[in-house]
């Protein structure tokens, strides 16, 4: 195939070809200016065929459960005939560089089913670019025909706020037994919570699980609802045992039903774009600003003087921007 062909990749995807699929993604990740460029005119071609599918967030600490409860949920969805595309954003660690999600080979079974996607996440770069890419990799397998797309991300940091802002419906799992500090889950990441759900409410856990439930229904209680048609809930799940999973899936249905009735998902799904719009300029700008010769020649000596205080950060930052202008 001619790589600059790119009605070969939009066919390809629009053929459900999973090889195709995993090709087009390549090229959004890839940091080559060819490649993006092919990239944004096969998005372009596909976008009219984006949008139908339910679009899910999930986030957690590391070891709450993530992949086991996606796995449990898509082999669910797989068998009810869904197609399920599993995507993540996994910004590096800020302290290790590393990946936070980790290496090891996740949700096994998932990925031998033939209705299943699986994505790692983008590698490196800073939150922005990682969502960024994660956002129109979900756009080509909406186009793909997967019907149920799951995003994946860490409960720690910022990360959680850029899934929530590219999916439908957000659902936090959360441990049991801890309180909020102990599930390192941040006040933030539980407003912007559609529903919680406790997993691991088996075998010696099962009372503390009920008790993490119950504690956070009133928690909730408390909060003022972000949506005008939606009271967040709280469920306790097993997805080793996949007991729960049923009505997990259930309450995001119901969510569906009712935001899509009301508007409000089509509300929120247009504020999305056009954040995403402005993040992409600020993003454009940062790069443009950054290689404008004008600024490159007066970076380095500016930011000895404000080292130094001889001047400070306001003017020297007027006399970038400035420059900037006038490049
Ligand atoms: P992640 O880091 O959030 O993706 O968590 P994992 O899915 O890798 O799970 C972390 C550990 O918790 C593993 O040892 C799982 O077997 C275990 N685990 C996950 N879900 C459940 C559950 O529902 N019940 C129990 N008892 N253990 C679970």
């Amino acid at each position: 195939m001619n790589t600059t062909d790119h009605q070969a990749y939009i066919d390809g995807v629009l053929n459900r070809e999973r090889r195709l699929v995993s090709k087009t993604i390549t090229l959004i990740e890839s940091s080559l200016g060819s490649h993006q460029e092919l990239a944004r005119k096969i998005i372009d071609s596909l976008l009219p065929h984006t949008g139908k599918a339910i679009r899910l967030g999930i986030t957690g600490v590391p070891g709450v459960g993530k992949s086991t409860f996606i796995e449990s949920l898509g082999m669910a969805l797989v068998k009810d005939g869904h197609r399920v595309a599993v995507l993540a954003v996994d910004p590096s660690s800020p302290v290790t560089g590393g990946s936070i999600l980790g290496d090891k080979t996740r949700m096994e079974r998932l990925a031998q089913e033939e209705r299943a996607f699986i994505r790692p996440s983008p590698s490196g770069g800073s939150l922005g670019g990682v969502a960024h890419r994660t956002r129109e990799a979900m756009l080509v397998c909406e186009a793909a025909g997967y019907d149920v797309i799951l995003v994946e991300t860490v409960g720690i940091g910022q990360s959680e706020v850029a899934v929530r802002s590219m999916v439908d419906f957000f659902l936090v799992l959360l441990q049991p037994g801890a309180g909020d500090e102990l599930q390192g889950i941040k006040k933030g990441a539980l407003e912007l919570a559609d529903a919680l759900v406790v997993n691991k409410a088996d075998g010696g856990n099962l009372a503390a699980a009920k008790r993490t439930q119950g504690e956070h229904t009133q928690a909730l209680g408390l909060l003022r609802p972000q949506s005008q048609h939606w009271k967040p809930v709280v469920l306790a799940v097993s997805s080793l045992e996949n007991r729960g999973i049923d009505e997990v899936w259930g309450t995001i249905l119901e969510h569906s039903a009712v935001l899509g009735a009301s508007g409000e998902r089509a509300g929120r799904r247009r504020e999305q774009a056009r954040a995403w719009m402005w993040s992409l300029v600020e993003e454009g700008l940062r790069r443009a600003f950054r290689s404008a010769p004008s600024v490159a020649g007066l970076v380095d000596d500016l930011e000895r003087e404000v080292e130094s205080l001889r001047t400070t950060p306001a003017a020297a930052a007027r006399v970038l921007l400035e420059a900037f202008k006038n490049s």
